[in-house]
C-alpha cells in the first residue's frame, strides 16, 4: 500500500521528522486559503499522484511541471486551477499518466543541496538497511547503476535498532558536519522510529535537503507499506486512496486474490503464485498473450473462482480463459464445482479451458463433462495453452 505526499508528512510531522510545513487542498480556492494561511508568499504547489518525478512531469492538457514555486495566494490559486482534475504524466506513471485531485501547499525553502535517503527492507543482507546519496533530487536507480560507489548502506540491527553511531557514520559519508550532524542524528532516528511504529517496508526521502540557512529538511517523501501488518495500522488503512490503484486489484484484494492486469487476451485463473508466472510463460510460448496475473491461493473456493471470474470478465480485451488448478490439498472435484458455478453465474460466453490436476482428480474432470457447459479439459499445462490459445484465435 501507497500513501500521498501530504499525507506521509502529517507522520514526518507526528514523528517529528523536519519538514516545511503545508497543508492539502482539493479545490483552487482552497488552495488559496492554504496559501494564505502559510503566509502567502514563498511556497510550492505539488500535485498529489502516487508515482514520483512529478517536478519534471507534464500534464496532458500541456501544463509543465507538477511541482511550482510560487510567491502569491493568487498564484497558488491559479496553479492549482491548472493542475486539479487533470492529468500528470511523469516516467513513473506510464504514459496513461494519473488524475490530479489534490494539491499540497507547502513552505518552500532555500535549497543548497539535496541528498537521497531512504530506510528499506534490504533483502540481500535481511535487515532493514539505510540508503543515502549526496546525489539526491534525481533518479536513484541511474545513480546505483552508472556510479554505485555514490551509494552509501547502512545495515541495521533487527533487535537493537538503529544506533546514534550509525546516524554520524551515514551523515558523515554525506559530508555533513556541525549542527548538520546533530539534525541528521535527530532525523534519521526520527525517519527510523517512524519506520517501524507504522510497519514500513520503505520510507524514501528524495531530496532530503540542506537549505541556504543550514537546516536539514525532507523535501519529499514516499512510503511502502507492508502489507501483511496493515491489520494492526488502522490509521494507515484510513490513508488508503482507493482511486490510486486499478479498480480490479481493489476488487481482487476484497476477495485476497491477488491480481495484476497486463495486455494481453488471455484471462488466466491459477492457484500459486509459481504456477500462475508457469502458466503466463506458456501461454506467450504458445503464441498467445496473457491478460492478467491472477493467484487465487491454495484454497480457491467457490465464492473466490467467481469473484475472480467477474474480474477478469470485467476486462473488455480477454477474449478466453485458462483455468490451471493443481489440486493439492483442494478436493478437484470440489473446484470443478466452483468453476461450473462460476461459469453460470456469469453467463460465461468465451471460450474456457480447464487443467485440473491432483487430488481427486478424475472425478472433477467428470463433473465439468457432466455439466453440459462448453468448457474444453486438458490434460497437461502444454495442453492447456495450446487449446486455450487455438480456441481464442479461432473466436
Ligand atoms: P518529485 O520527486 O515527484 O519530482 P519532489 O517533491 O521531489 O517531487 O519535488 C521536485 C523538486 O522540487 C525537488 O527536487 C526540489 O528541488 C523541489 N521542491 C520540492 N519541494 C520543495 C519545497 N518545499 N521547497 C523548495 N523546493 C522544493
Ligand atoms: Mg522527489
Amino acid at each position: 500500500m501507497n500513501i500521498h505526499e501530504y499525507q506521509a508528512k502529517e507522520l514526518f510531522e507526528k514523528f517529528g521528522v523536519a519538514t516545511p510545513k503545508g497543508k492539502v487542498a482539493s479545490t483552487a480556492a482552497e488552495a488559496g486559503a492554504a496559501a494564505r494561511e502559510l503566509g502567502g508568499e514563498g511556497l510550492v504547489v505539488k500535485a498529489q499522484i502516487h508515482a514520483g518525478g512529478r517536478g519534471k512531469g507534464t500534464f496532458k492538457n500541456g501544463f509543465k511541471g507538477g511541482v511550482h514555486v510560487i510567491n502569491t495566494a493568487a498564484e497558488a490559486e491559479d496553479i492549482a486551477g491548472k493542475m486539479l482534475g487533470q492529468t500528470l504524466v511523469t516516467h513513473q506513471t506510464g504514459p496513461d499518466g494519473k488524475l490530479v485531485s489534490k494539491v499540497l501547499v507547502a513552505k518552500s525553502v532555500d535549497i543548497a543541496k539535496e541528498y537521497y535517503f531512504a530506510i528499506l527492507l534490504d533483502r540481500a543482507n535481511s535487515r532493514h538497511s539505510i540508503i543515502a546519496s549526496t546525489e539526491g533530487g534525481v533518479n536513484i536507480e541511474e545513480v546505483a547503476e552508472k556510479t554505485p560507489e555514490k551509494i552509501i548502506k547502512e545495515g541495521i540491527h533487527p533487535t537493537l535498532g538503529l544506533q546514534a553511531y550509525q546516524c554520524r557514520k551515514v551523515a558523515a559519508a554525506l559530508g555533513l558536519r556541525g549542527a548538520l550532524m546533530n539534525q541528521a542524528v535527530k532525523l534519521f532516528t526520527a525517519l527510523y522510529n517512524l519506520f517501524i511504529k507504522v510497519d514500513c517496508s520503505m520510507v524514501e526521502v528524495n531530496p532530503l535537503a540542506i537549505t541556504t540557512d543550514n537546516q536539514l529538511v525532507a523535501l519529499d517523501a514516499k512510503f511502502n507499506f507492508d502489507d501483511n501488518a496493515l491489520y494492526r495500522q488502522k490509521d494507515v488503512v484510513a490513508m488508503r486512496d482507493k482511486t490510486e490503484e486499478d479498480p480490479r486489484e481493489v476488487a481482487a484484494s476484497e476477495y485476497n486474490l491477488n491480481y495484476i492486469g497486463l495486455d494481453g487476451n488471455i484471462a488466466c485463473l491459477v492457484n500459486g503464485a509459481g504456477l500462475a508466472m508457469a502458466t503466463m510463460d506458456i501461454i506467450k510460448f504458445s503464441g498467445g498473450d496473457p491478460a492478467n496475473f491472477l493467484d487465487v491461493g491454495g484454497g480457491a473456493s467457490k465464492e473466490q473462482v467467481t469473484a475472480a471470474f467477474k474480474i477478469i470478465l470485467g476486462d473488455p480485451n480477454v477474449k478466453g480463459i485458462l483455468v490451471n488448478i493443481f489440486g493439492g490439498i483442494m478436493d478437484c472435484n470440489i473446484i470443478a464445482t466452483g468453476i461450473i458455478a462460476a461459469a453460470q453465474e456469469t453467463s460465461l460466453s468465451i471460450p474456457l479451458v480447464v487443467r485440473l490436476e491432483g487430488n481427486n482428480v478424475v472425478a472433477g474432470k467428470k463433473t465439468l463433462a457432466d455439466s453440459g457447459l462448453a468448457i474444453t479439459s486438458a490434460d497437461d499445462l502444454a495442453d492447456a495453452a495450446k487449446k486455450i490459445v487455438a480456441a481464442v484465435a479461432a473466436a
